[in-house]
């Protein structure tokens, strides 16, 4: 391929669904590849590929207000504004709950005795590391901080920095489940987005709102149906409602514990049984994006 890395980005409108296990399945045949976990809440891709560590980063994880009990003069105007409940009253003085507080800074602006500061968190980190398959960049999120989305992108900007330093032809980002802030970090300016989807009625109800939100950006969809032989009639009507809006189906992957089985082994299923008939699934579902990319 003689253009930028190629961004494909694997979505499931709910956690769960098998995105990672098919990233990890089909890293074996896409060649010359950047991997980026932007699942951040749940980054597992690690455990799969098993890279060496080249670098952590930390990043910012918010703002916390910070009291100075030298200068508190226990008025308690803070604790009466603080609509997060993030002030509290114990052992003789008050103290801000971090994992409470937002941030905001209203307590620092009412504080008649200028208490109280507002300090920059680091404790998100991005890592960088290569594995067998590649590059892998991944964010890790700090003990009860938030992904707010912007650890997602900055996931995708050091692995597409990475690809074009190294002449990448593909970008595989591991989303983030749902339709919330990180999900759409993580498909702005993306090429494609493939869905993963389970044959049930939530299943098709998380998929429908995921299309909802990938169609605001106009990015390309294809759709992969996870443990399709589960529910086959309901695959069937899934199959049958992308039709009709013209939406490809990539791939079904029948039901298989052996999948799951070497995932524990720290392997993709191609690695673990490369004669079972699923890793075909699996290269012809990569088979279908290569030809998809090269139409768009
Ligand atoms: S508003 Fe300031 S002085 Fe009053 S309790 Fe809070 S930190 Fe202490
Ligand atoms: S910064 Fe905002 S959320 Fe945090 S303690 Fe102060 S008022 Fe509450």
């Amino acid at each position: 391929m003689n253009r930028k890395p190629f961004e494909i980005v694997i979505l499931s409108g709910k956690g769960g669904t098998g995105k990672t296990s098919l990233v990890a399945a089909m890293a074996g045949f896409t060649g010359n590849c950047v991997f980026a976990d932007c699942d951040v809440d749940a980054a597992d891709l690690h455990l799969i590929f098993q890279p060496q560590l080249l670098k952590e980063e930390s990043f910012p994880s918010g703002s916390k207000a910070v009291i100075d009990q030298q200068d508190c003069t226990s008025c308690g105007v803070c604790m009466d504004l603080c609509r997060f409940y993030a002030i509290q009253f114990s052992h003789g003085q008050y103290a801000i709950d971090p994992f409470a507080c937002e941030g905001c800074g209203l307590c620092v602006v009412a504080c008649p005795a200028e208490a109280i500061r507002i300090e920059e968190n680091h404790l998100n980190a991005l890592v960088y590391s290569h594995s067998r398959f590649g590059s892998l960049v991944y964010g890790r999120l700090g003990i009860g901080e938030e992904n707010s989305g912007k650890l997602v992108s900055e996931v995708r900007k050091n692995a597409r920095e990475k690809a074009v330093q190294t002449g990448a032809d593909w970008i595989l980002v591991d989303g983030p489940p749902g339709i919330g802030c990180p999900a759409i970090s993580s498909v702005t300016g993306a090429d494609l987005v493939i869905a993963v989807t389970e044959p049930s009625r939530s299943g098709w109800h998380d998929l429908e709102r995921l299309l909802e939100m990938t169609g605001k950006f106009k990015t390309p969809v294809g759709v992969v149906i996870n443990k399709y032989d589960l529910r086959e009639e309901m695959s069937e009507k899934i199959e049958k409602a992308l039709e009709q809006r013209k939406l490809p189906v990539l791939g079904k992957i029948p039901y298989e514990e052996k999948v799951v089985q070497a995932l524990v082994e720290g392997k993709s299923l191609p690695e673990a049984l490369p004669d079972h008939p699923l890793t075909g699934v699996f290269r012809e579902i990569w088979e279908k994006i290569e030809r998809m990319a090269g139409d768009i």
